[in-house]
């Protein structure tokens, strides 16, 4: 498939960082890293004009690429350094764990749905980001080959907090996890200050397909 990034894109993008920026994002390394990566390659074609629209839209598998106000709170309060390795539990379209790699983060996602799984292997490589790492599995459980995570990012709604993830996450290390198993659901900021130690923080109410059990093979 061809990828085409044209003026029209290019100007929608830059309007949807001004839209951010209204909005209150203030961190420059976020906004550069969501004016730079065309979103309109996350979507099918016949939606171009909605990838620079501030909203959460449908892909594949009855899932969804979450609303590029999400993305940048979830990157923001994550407070991605150079070198960090993350781990992202629901790759979904791929995008948000490419606006954590062009933040210089070594960024590991894992995803449930098998076929959502095989598109992006290919297709995060084919627009250039390769040193993205994806793995088909089921993000309760966390990816414990590559633990300790410096950062661990839950993109789908936790009914709980997966203690998995939470021992795989390294002293000092936050977890950002959108919390609640109803309609929407609460983020939440865990920093985990010691061994046993847990510090939890409230950042306002969002919405998010939920977080499942078990993988779903094609
Ligand atoms: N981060 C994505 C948005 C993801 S939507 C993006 O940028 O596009 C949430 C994703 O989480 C869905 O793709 C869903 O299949 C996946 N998911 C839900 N439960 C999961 C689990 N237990 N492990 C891994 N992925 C899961």
């Amino acid at each position: 498939m061809q990828y085409n990034d044209n003026y029209r894109h290019k100007g929608l993008r830059k309007k949807l960082v001004e839209d951010l920026r209204a909005k209150g994002i203030q961190d420059d390394a976020i906004l550069d890293a969501i004016g730079s990566i065309p979103r309109h390659f996350f979507l099918d074609q016949a939606f171009d004009d909605w990838a620079y629209k501030d909203v959460a839209f449908p892909i594949e598998a009855g899932q969804t690429i979450s609303q590029p106000y999400t993305v940048a709170i979830q990157t923001w309060l994550l407070q991605i350094k150079k070198g960090d390795k993350v781990l992202e539990v629901g790759t979904g379209s791929g995008y948000q764990a490419c606006v954590l790699s062009m933040l210089q983060a070594k960024v590991y996602t894992i995803e449930r749905q098998e076929k959502l799984f095989r598109k992006t292997s290919d297709f995060l490589p084919e627009i250039g980001f390769n040193n993205i790492r994806t793995l088909f599995g089921d993000g309760y459980k966390g990816a414990p080959r590559f633990a300790p995570f410096d950062k661990i990012l839950i993109t789908a709604g936790a009914p709980e907090i997966p203690v998995d993830l939470i021992q795989q996450l390294r002293t000092g290390g936050i977890m950002v996890i959108p919390f609640g198993a109803g309609e929407t659901q609460e983020m939440i900021r865990i920093i985990k200050t010691g061994e046993n130690q847990l510090k939890k923080e409230k950042h306002g109410y969002f919405r998010f397909v939920p977080l499942l059990k078990g993988t779903n093979g094609e």
